[in-house]
Parts: structure tokens; sequence; C-alpha cells
């Protein structure tokens, strides 16, 4: 439940790197990654006709998908590799014994998610508290008041409520109502008419008739309240926003007193949500999408109240779903993992709850798992990269002939004002507060995500707590935050095949540094450029400046969007250019600041090259591979819906086309495939 607590927050406020998580055997650790693999390159490919088959051919040709995964790449070995250390870590921690009290609690957790047998004997039972509290629901004051509850523990329904920095004042930290409320993954699976997408509904219905029959009802009445919640959520999907809408901060920038919002939805009862839902009183708040209120206001009028008690028993069910008996877990699998993504075979059951324990005690998990993997060094190599990375941005900010004076002395500003964050948090999040049984996983589960929902109520009309991650310190990913301005580098990411001590600086600035130089650019996408070095939402452009940087990144959008994602039976799905622009701006700008800092390091002292390839060219190779990866076109159709990334192939080909290093550095010719015609350079 937390993880989704997690992915709404880090949508709307943090520019990620990736979408991680991914495996293999049974047995140990398994081995270090190369950072730079000569054995992965396809020396029959053209690097100017195709660089990624060139870096990544051998490598995607030996590394077919497991059956226990819908997208294997190097990045998911990493994680998959982090993953067999946590478990390291948890055996030792669940066998009873002296333990530190962290130890101790994360031990629990994980031996209560192992513990099949006493979950098989619970069967559904840990949904009986919230069903018998929904059946009792006699109208619709009971109605508001039960989701208040739900969220309580981290339940979606209907709609969200978290606290985030105030857009205009980064210092403080505000309330935030937002759209929520649907079960597949995007608005799109509800309102798109493809066929593809009218067989997702139909399976989708299936899904939930199955899942309304296992919590035990009977098969004609399960049919009839699958499709009241293809109904329902069909409305909500209606009146949500779209994810390109969303990433831009003016259009979830809406301010206004709590009088306002309850006025304008008075069927929602928001006063009593408010009261009820746990977080302290406050006055006003921050509506991300006021019509979706105005419209479900309406909704909430014309369905009938069985049919929202329907409603919220689907949504219990299908939070507590992993949590539940074997038969609750194989069809919470068949639709999610399967049917949607391709995964042919669920994760075996450790996998599982070692990403469970990350989810929900992350910050306790991470600590023993920094102890291990990270020393002191660690910080201060990174650090030193981050260092000659940001002087290379400032740099290529003066080199700008279309910028002014006067807006890259804004830029400058902040640029310098960027915190970096490195490995771990400086305060452990304390979570000596939960209580956690051995032998009660679901009711564990139910109380760290109760935890983490109060622990982020708690922010409302506070300082905003810039001390505060928002990823676990085992992650492989990294995350630039527009209201706090700063860059955060996850200890599970700064190492193989990112980053090894034993490698040549071509290879590290390839692979960390590229992560580096993303996360910067991120500042200055175009997301990130709307917010000044205090993390508040205010134009520091010129208009002048501001046209020359949109037309730049129109050639971005433009030039991504005619990539193809996804070919199959069902047919073709080009990317999204719109909504996937902040990170492919990231990843072009990112790989250019790493290049200049890695050509300073270098400087004119030659350098022999290693395995047959230059400095150069071993630099970009490194960054290539980092993408290699296999994906199903299950995975890679819905990634290209709701993924503001671009797939693995065109977070190579696409950056290395508009880039005259690598031209340069590959001998590549004006006309190929891999030197664009009209090459897109924002940063
Ligand atoms: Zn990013």
């Amino acid at each position: 439940m937390i993880t989704r607590v997690l992915c709404v927050l880090s949508m709307l406020l943090a520019a990620e790197f990736c979408l991680a998580q991914t495996d293999s055997s049974k047995s140990g650790v398994p081995a270090e990654i190369p950072v730079l693999d000569v054995n992965a390159i396809d020396k029959t490919a053209d690097p100017c006709l195709d660089f990624y088959q060139y870096a990544c051919g051998t490598w995607m040709k030996n590394n077919p998908i497991p059956t226990d995964k819908s997208r294997w790449g190097r990045f998911d070995q990493l994680a998959e590799h982090n993953r067999y250390i946590l478990r390291d870590i948890l055996d030792q921690a669940e066998v009873p014994g002296t333990h530190s009290p962290i130890e101790t609690m994360v031990g629990n957790y994980y031996a209560s998610c192992m513990d099949e047998s006493t979950i098989e004997k619970k069967g559904a039972a840990p949904l009986a508290p919230q069903m018998e509290k929904i059946a009792a629901i006699s109208n619709k004051t009971d109605l508001i008041r039960q989701i208040a509850s739900m969220h309580r523990v981290g339940t979606s329904a209907l709609f969200n409520f978290y606290s985030q920095p105030d857009m205009h004042d980064s210092n403080e930290t505000l309330a935030n109502l937002d759209q929520g409320g649907i079960s597949l993954p995007d608005r799109d699976y509800y309102l798109k008419d493809d066929p593809k997408s009218v067989e997702t509904r139909q399976k989708y219905v299936e899904h939930v008739q199955k899942m309304f029959e296992l919590a035990g009802d009977k098969p004609e009445a399960a049919a009839a309240e699958a499709k009241t919640i293809l109904a329902i959520e069909t409305g909500l999907a209606k009146t949500s926003m779209d994810r390109t809408l969303r990433r831009d901060p003016k259009n979830r920038d809406h301010k206004m007193t709590v009088t306002q919002i309850t006025g304008d939805a008075p069927n929602f009862d928001l006063n009593l949500y408010f009261a009820e839902n746990g977080s302290p009183k406050f006055t006003s708040l921050n509506v991300v999408n006021p019509e979706f209120f105005k419209q479900v206001n309406e909704q909430i009028a014309s369905t009938s109240l069985d049919e929202w008690k329907t409603y919220l028993r689907w949504k219990t069910i299908n939070e507590y779903a992993p949590m539940l008996s074997k038969a609750f877990v194989d069809e919470d699998f068949a639709f999610n993992g399967k049917y949607m993504s391709g995964q042919q075979e669920i994760e075996p059951r450790w996998k599982r709850c070692v990403t469970s324990t990350d989810g929900d005690l992350g910050f306790a998990l991470g600590k023993l798992y920094v102890d291990r993997t990270f020393g002191a060094e660690g910080k201060e190599r990174t650090l030193k990269m981050v260092k000659a990375i940001e002087s290379a941005m400032r740099e290529d900010i003066g080199s700008l002939s279309w910028m002014s004076d006067e807006t890259k002395k804004k830029a400058y500003e902040k640029l310098t004002a960027i915190v970096n964050n490195i490995g771990y948090p400086d305060v452990w999040r304390d979570y000596s507060s939960v209580v956690i049984k051995r032998d009660d996983y679901a009711g564990n589960v139910e109380r760290a995500s109760a935890f983490e929902v109060h622990r982020d109520l708690a922010k409302i009309d506070r300082p905003t707590d810039r001390k505060d991650w928002g990823m676990t310190p085992p992650t492989v990913n990294a995350y630039y935050r527009s209201s706090m301005n700063d860059i955060n580098f996850p200890a599970g990411i700064l190492q193989p095949p990112f980053y090894s001590n034993s490698m040549d600086d071509a290879a590290n600035f390839g692979g960390i540094g590229v992560v580096i130089g993303h996360e910067l650019t991120h500042g200055f996408d175009d997301q990130g450029r709307k917010y000044d070095a205090d993390g508040n939402l205010r134009d520091w452009w010129t208009a002048d400046d501001a046209r020359e940087f949109e037309k730049r990144a129109d050639c971005t959008a433009n030039e991504y969007s005619s990539f193809v994602s996804v070919k199959d039976d069902n047919g073709e799905v080009k990317l999204n250019g719109r909504l996937t622009l902040g990170e492919n701006t990231a990843d072009n700008g990112g790989l250019k600041l790493a290049y200049m800092a890695l050509m300073h390091i270098i400087g004119d002292t030659p350098v022999k090259p290693i395995d047959g390839y230059t400095p150069q060219q071993r630099f970009f190779l490194s960054f290539g591979q980092i993408w290699c990866q296999n994906v199903t076109d299950q995975q890679a159709r819905r990634l290209a819906i709701v993924d503001p990334h671009s797939p693995g192939r065109w977070r190579v080909n696409g950056v290395v086309q508009n880039s005259a290093a690598f031209e340069k550095a590959f001998g590549c010719k004006a006309g190929q495939p891999m030197v664009a015609e009209n090459a897109c350079r924002v940063w």
C-alpha cells in the first residue's frame, strides 16, 4: 500500500531516472554486473546505423526475459542483485536471536510475509473488519466516513489526499486534494475504443468478478458487481486530467480555502472527510483538479448507495489481494501480471516479500543495507563527480547563444542552489511506533501503511521537511524534486553497472555521470524550468528566452513522437513525445554534461584505447549499455501509456542521434540513421 502512496507523490513532485524492478537464479547474491561489457556488443551491427543494437545486441540475444519478469535489462539486473543482498540481511534478521530493534522489526515483518501457511489459514479473514464497516454504511455521510477510514490505512478510493510543498512558498507544506479512484493504470484504459482497449476492459470485468467470488459472492451477483465497478471507474476516468496535462504545474495549481471546495462539491461532505482522515486541521489547500470534484459531485448523487458500497468493497479486495491466501494472490497476478504485463509466472515468494519489506519499512531495511554496502568513500567519490558535472552545466549555460545574460544569471543562481543528497538520508525514519507481529502479514502492511499516511499528513501546514527522502536507499533509481531543488541518488544505484572504482573515467562518466547530468537537467526541463532556485513556481525567464526554450523543447517532443514503442498483432504504438518530454530533455542534457565533464578530466593527454575503444567510444558504450533490455509487448504497450520515460532503445538512439560528439567518436556521416537531419538540442 505504501508503494502506491509514494508513487503518487513521486509522480507529482519528482522526476525519476527510471522505473526499475526485476530477476534470475535462486542461490546466493549474483555476480557483479560489469560497468562496460565488451561481450554485450554486437560487432556485426554498425554503430552509425543502430547504436542500440551495436551496444546491446549480444546482451539482448543472451538475456531473454526470465519467466517471472515482464522486462529484463541491465538496470533490472542490478535491482535483482540488490534484492539478493536484502534477502541475505532479512534471512539473518528473521531467525529469532539477539538482534538490534531494527533487525527484529524487519525480520519479523519478513517472516510474517514468508509464513504462507498462516496466511493460507486466514484466507479472506483480513478483509473482514473493513467489509463489515462497509456493510454497515446506511447513508452517504457514512460513505465519506468510510473513505476517510480507508485512506487512513492507505487504501485508495474515489480521490487522493496527501501533503506537498506549497507551489508558491516551498517552505510551507500544504494539504492536497486530488483526483483518483480508478484501478486500471490510466484513464485511457476506460475511454479508448480500439480493440485492445475494449478487450482489456472485458478482461478487467472478468477479473473483478472472480475477485468478488473469492471474497464469497455468488457468480451472478459478482458479475453484476463487476459491471458496476467498470461504470463507476469510467465515470471517474472521464473527469480525470490526463497524464500529459498533469505535467504542467499550472494545471495542478489551484489553492483555495476549505470553504470554497466544500461549496463546489457539497455531496462529498469534505468537512467530515477532513475531520476524520487523521490530518491536522487546516483552512486552505491545493485542489489539484477542481473539475474532478465538481463532476464527481454529480456522480455521488446519481449512483446508488449500494453501488458505492460495492465500489468500496472492490477497492478493499484489490488493495489487500497480495496479502491474502494463494487464490487471491494468483488471480491478482493473472490479471495485473500476466494479462497486463505479459509476465509468465509470479515471482517466488521471497522476492515479493523483500519488495514488500522495502516498501513498508524501507528506511529500516535500508539502514542495514547501507551499513553493509555503502561506505563514506562512496559518498565522497559521488560528490566529486556531481561537482564536476555541475561545473559542466555552468559552462554549458554560459555557452548558449539563444539565452540572454539576464536569464543566464537566474539559471546560475538556480544551479548553485541545488542540494545534493547522496546515498541515504541524514536522519533515519523511526518506525518504532509501528506494531509488527510475526503471524500477521496483512495487519503489518496495514499498520505500516497507516504510519506512512500519518507521517505524510502530519506535514500539513508545517515548515517543509527537506531532509525527507522519496526513495529507499536500496532503490536503483535517482530523482530531482522541483519544490526542493534537490538531486537525490540512493545508495542502490551507486555501483556497477553505473560505477566501479576499478573502471576508467570514460566508463564511469558514461554510467553514473549521465545519471547525475540527467537529474541536474531536470531542474531545467520544460517542468523544472518553471520553478526558481527556492523551489517556487515563479517565472524567471525573459519572454524571448522562454520562447526560444519552447522552440527547442518542441523539436525534442516532435522527434520522440515519431519513434515506435511497440509493434505487435494489436498494431503499432508510437511514443508520446509530450508525456516523455521532460525525461528525454534530461537524457539528452545528461549525456552532454557528463561528456563535457569527462573531456575536462581527460584534457589533451592521449589516452590509450581499451579493448580497441577510445575513451570517447567507451563513454557512449557505457551509456548505451545501461539501457540494454528486453521487454514483453504487453509491458511495452502499458509503459507507452503510463511511463514518462522512453523505452531503452530510444533512451539510447534518440539521444546519440542528436549528439555531435557521438557522430565524431564513431565517425558517423550525415544521412546515416544515428545522425539526425535536424538534431534537437535544448541544453
Ligand atoms: Zn528523469
